[in-house]
């Protein structure tokens, strides 16, 4: 096989959707896969839908994700430019060549007149009518207008766009890696715009004149391009490039949750979760991002890859690494993927609890910092150490843990105290506070051991005793090991909160 060179094609009309990103995915871990290049193309021709800072966010975006770039907008290779916008001139002459081989035409129809025809010629069943075979005809082109009528308009300036002549009755067929054999009938096809008035070209004149220039190999791309593919190979054959054409490779859609319909981005703003990998905000809206989210960006490319795309086996924890080597475009998947935030938070969830103690301290200080504390890092990655199984997301650590950095000031479980705290053993709890104030080793082991004997000694029982040692020193009845908790706050914050805490159940008790 001739070398694999892939391109992901984003127009900057926006942030990246999380549909997007994974179509970036799949085309990086097959060029890494396969020893290929993986390209960053903008296009961006259709200057009406540009969006200010779009581009930015793209190239941010997969930075953040480590989807590295071989060539792009930043990084020439040998194929450059890589922004459309930056290879206007080199279109035009194609699209001349199309019309010139009687391929394409011009054509002067201006948009009242084309709202007419549609407007004339729309029925129940084709509520839409095409300009094409059936139309054209009638229509102000290059092959309706007689040589005169057509020289004089091109003297007159008048302005015409290009669009590409579709024969009727032809059977279009090309072979999609994840589809198999696809065909499409010529008839169904509109004569699409290649080159606009103001000699932009189109969406579809710029991507196959850049891909068959950049040598792509390959083209992995959304579901909703697909119609545009019969189109695509009638602009490979009639520019004489069919023998280079790229294999398609289109991807399954990404659903909302329960199926029905695609995940958009007003389904993530209206239930709170992140469909863009970063956060975006424009005039009117703040969509929230997977980063800005607590997502590690390891676990998000681990749950992107599996929408679409199976190993075929159990494993479900893929390193970016191991989905390169296990990366197969032959097991992508035809039908829509549902998205699952659950299924997201496990994963990052799997990708906190590898993280080491060290790497997760730097990754949750800024929340701890923004709360107003700056802990030692070694007295952080011990909090991380204990508390890393207990949260899924990164915006979770503070909530969880943030009894390792402030005092406690209220209990979550009163309730519990109400019941069954007995100020008659305050005086035996006193004595605790004493006996583990005097531990020489305060590992979580040694309390353990002391609380244990001294629980026994005093002959008191757990539910006595254990509860409310948690609910002192941490506020709360969950959370991890009660005696790992305490040998990490150390002897003399555990000695304050007991005394502290005591006292308050006594006032609890008393009021109830
Ligand atoms: N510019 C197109 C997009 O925004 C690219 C489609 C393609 O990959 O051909 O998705």
């Amino acid at each position: 096989m001739s070398k694999v060179r892939v391109r992901f094609a984003p127009s900057p009309t926006g942030p990246l959707h999380i549909g997007g990103l994974r179509t970036a995915l799949y085309n990086y871990l097959f060029a890494k896969k396969m020893g290929g290049t993986f390209i960053l193309r903008i296009e961006d021709t259709d200057r009406s839908r540009y969006v200010e800072g779009a581009e930015k966010y793209i190239l941010e975006a997969l930075k953040w994700s480590g989807l590295e770039l071989d060539e792009s907008i930043e990084k020439e290779g040998d194929f450059g430019p890589y922004r459309q916008s930056d290879r206007k001139a080199m279109y035009e002459k194609y699209a001349e060549e199309l019309v010139s081989n009687g391929h394409a035409y011009y054509a002067f129809d201006t948009p009242e007149e084309l709202a007419k025809m549609r407007e004339d010629l729309k029925t129940k069943e084709d509520p839409n009518p095409k300009y094409n075979y059936v139309t054209r005809g009638n229509m102000k082109n290059s092959l309706s207008l007689s040589e005169d009528e057509l020289k004089a308009m091109i003297d007159n300036g008048t302005p015409y766009i290009i669009r590409l002549k579709v024969e009727p009755g032809e059977q279009i067929q090309f072979s999609d890696i994840v589809r198999g054999e696809v065909t499409f009938s010529s008839n169904e096809l509109d004569d699409k715009v290649l080159m606009k008035t103001d000699k932009m070209p189109t969406y579809h004149m710029a991507n196959i004149v850049d891909d068959h220039f950049m040598e792509i190999s390959h083209v992995i791309r959304g579901e909703e391009w697909l119609p545009s593919t019969p189109t695509h190979v009638l602009l490979y054959r009639y520019l004489g490039w069919e023998d280079t054409m790229p294999q398609f490779c289109h991807l399954p859609l990404i659903l909302k949750p329960d199926g029905k319909g695609k995940l958009s981005k007003r389904y993530g703003a209206k239930m709170g979760v992140p469909v863009f990998p970063l956060e975006w905000k424009d005039k009117e809206d703040l969509f929230i991002g997977f980063r800005e989210g607590g997502f590690l960006p390891e676990a998000m490319i681990n749950f992107l890859a599996f929408l679409g795309w199976n190993p075929g086996t159990e494993q479900e924890i893929f390193t970016p690494g191991d989905l390169i080597q296990a990366f197969e475009l032959e097991r992508i998947n035809k039908s829509g993927a549902r998205f699952d935030i659950e299924k997201a938070r496990w994963f990052n969830q799997q990708y906190i609890m590898q993280t080491s103690d060290a790497e997760l301290a730097k990754l949750v200080r800024p929340y701890v910092e923004a709360e107003g504390h700056q802990p030692t890092d070694d007295y952080l990655q011990k909090v991380c150490g204990l508390m890393k199984e207990r949260f899924e997301v990164l915006t979770d650590f503070w909530e969880n843990s943030r009894y390792f950095f402030e005092e406690v000031s209220s209990y979550d479980n009163e309730k519990i105290i109400r019941k069954r705290w007995k100020p008659e053993n305050r005086k035996k709890m006193q004595d605790l506070k004493s006996t583990i104030n005097r531990l020489s080793n305060f590992t979580g082991e040694n309390i353990e051991a002391h609380v244990k004997k001294f629980i026994e000694e005093k002959e008191l029982s757990f539910g006595e005793v254990l509860p409310f040692i948690r609910l002192a020193v941490s506020g709360t009845t969950k959370g991890a090991s009660v005696f790992e908790m305490m040998s990490v706050l150390g002897e003399d914050e555990v000695a304050k909160r007991l005394a502290r805490g005591f006292e308050d159940f006594d006032k609890i008790k008393e009021n109830a």
